[in-house]
């Protein structure tokens, strides 16, 4: 640590500003007045382009990033941040938060090069700790050795995720005809459920939103789309917090996921008729 401990405020001398990235305008002020008061200077990204951008033009102490937003979300953000620091030659740490305390969404925010993760609503206390941590410039030197093993390890740092689902293992196992009938069930199914969802959401009923988005992410698992798995299952835990901030943010990452499965499938789905029927014929 560079500075004696003793609990003072502020909590580092000179660190620079911290960049907010937060989309929702109440958690936004939320973290400033928190993040003010340990003394520290604060600028806001509304979303992850943004924030982006702003890592471009300026340095930054540290930045708080929400993993759930519009236009590019917490965990693109990161990946663009961290190649652009590749070239600077610079780093910056990167406190995800999110309101899914989850084994996976912790994992998903470190593989996209985050450094740390804060529960919402933030506590005081572990975002003064995590900060006292991260403003270290000791902590942030072996961090930032860590990454760039990361980086030359891993030469497609533009795919976040992989396919959202194998398709070659699918077709090998149920073949062609059945491969694109689950396909079309499957998108239309979803389709459906998400209207439905839509609805429940808007009545504020937790049950019905929490049941339909358990189905759906069952029904996802078991073709193996494990993006849209895991983004039912946040919808699940965040439906069940009576986070609808949350539920309605994550909701629009699976529409977003879902258009990305639709686009990747097509093919199958639209594979030749003529050729289809003939084989289901014979
Ligand atoms: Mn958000």
């Amino acid at each position: 640590m560079l500075k004696a401990s003793g609990g003072a405020v502020p909590v580092h001398e000179n660190p620079g500003p911290v960049l907010l990235v937060e989309d929702n305008p109440l958690n936004q002020k939320v973290a400033s007045v928190l993040l003010e008061r340990l003394g520290l200077i604060v600028e806001i990204a509304e979303n992850g382009r943004l924030a982006v951008e702003a890592v471009g033009k300026k340095k930054y102490a540290v930045i708080l990033m929400d993993c759930h937003m519009p236009e590019m979300d917490g965990f693109e953000a990161t990946v663009e941040i961290r190649r652009l620091e590749a070239q600077q030659g610079h780093y910056t740490p990167i406190i995800a938060v999110t309101a899914l305390a989850m084994a996976g969404d912790r994992e998903r925010c470190i593989a996209a090069g985050m450094d740390d993760y804060l529960s919402k609503p933030i506590d005081r206390e572990l975002l003064e700790a995590k900060l006292r941590r991260w403003l270290s410039s000791q902590v942030v030197y072996n961090s930032q050795k860590h990454t760039q093993k990361f980086l030359r390890s891993n030469s497609s740092l533009r795919v976040l995720e992989s396919d959202p689902v194998n398709l070659e293992e699918l077709e090998a196992f149920y073949g062609a005809e059945v491969l694109k009938q689950m396909m079309a069930i499957f998108i239309n199914d979803t389709e459906d459920m998400l209207s439905r969802i839509e609805t429940q959401r808007n009545e504020r009923n937790v049950r019905a939103v929490a049941g339909l988005a358990h189905e759906l992410k069952a029904s996802a698992a078991s073709i193996g789309a494990k993006q849209l798995a895991r983004l039912s299952l946040y919808i699940e835990q965040a439906a069940g917090q009576q986070d609808w901030i949350e539920v309605a943010e994550t909701l629009a990452s699976f529409h977003r996921s879902f258009e990305y499965f639709k686009n990747f499938v097509q093919p199958v789905v639209e594979a030749d008729q003529a050729n289809l029927s003939s084989t289901i014929l014979n």
